[in-house]
């Protein structure tokens, strides 16, 4: 029974790395992301609240988050869980603190360029949302070699799924990228240096190949601690 925090920078894949770390280790994903867009398109009273955040551009209160994250763990009666998404400020791990103990902190590294090299090959389709990648690529960052396959769409520009048109996201864009990754190193940085205080276990991950090579990194870095048979 593990309990486990992801962190990374936008754009490294933490979602889809949360969702195949939970489901091989039979733990909950509990993506703050995920729960909020739930709530909103079932138009609860915290749906609501969540939108009407969102529409003036601010963050959700720590108090909200801190008590939808509290419930969500309470459910679990013991279950392990992975949390994505949280906690992004030191007063939600504080919090966190009191409710439970995390045995590790799964760490994705990547550098900025690779991101942004990255983010702006992607292509989502209009009509279904299926997501392509047509940019192939192949540095070497600091003695790193990332080697990041694209996956394309069999005709250019057009969905395999649906026929549907290819578009890239305006938040795909380098200018966007570039300002999200900061905001991610300012909020993310005292979070970290919290954690590193306390003692926490850090597997620091580089994401430099595809999606099943860094899975079987992250499961085997928790054997090496000790934390999974
Ligand atoms: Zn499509």
């Amino acid at each position: 029974m593990l309990r486990l925090i992801i962190f990374g920078p936008p754009g490294a894949g933490k979602g889809t790395y949360a969702t195949r770390i939970a489901e091989i280790l039979g733990i909950e994903k509990i993506s703050t992301g995920d729960i909020f867009r739930e709530e909103v398109s079932k138009r609860t009273e915290l749906g609501k609240k969540v939108e009407e955040y969102l529409r003036r551009g601010v963050l959700v209160p720590d108090e909200i988050v801190i008590k939808v994250v509290r419930d969500r763990i309470e459910r679990l009666h013991g279950r392990g869980f992975i949390l994505d998404g949280y906690p992004r400020t030191t007063a939600q791990a504080r919090a966190l603190d009191e409710i439970t103990t995390i045995d590790a902190i799964i760490n994705l590294v990547i550098p900025d360029e690779i991101i942004i090299e990255k983010l702006s090959g992607r292509r989502i389709c209009s009509r279904c949302g299926a997501i392509y990648n047509i940019i192939e690529l192949k540095k070497i960052i600091n003695g790193v070699e990332y080697i990041l396959p694209p996956l394309p769409p069999r005709k250019e520009g057009v969905c395999d799924v649906c026929g549907g048109e290819l578009i890239q996201r305006e938040d795909d864009r380098p200018e966007v990228i570039k300002r999200r990754l900061e905001v991610y190193k300012r909020q993310s940085k005292p979070v970290i240096e919290y954690y590193k205080a306390r003692g926490v276990t850090f597997i620091n991950i580089h994401v430099n190949r595809e999606p099943p090579v860094i899975i079987n990194r992250i499961l085997n870095a928790l054997r090496e601690k000790g934390l999974l048979d």
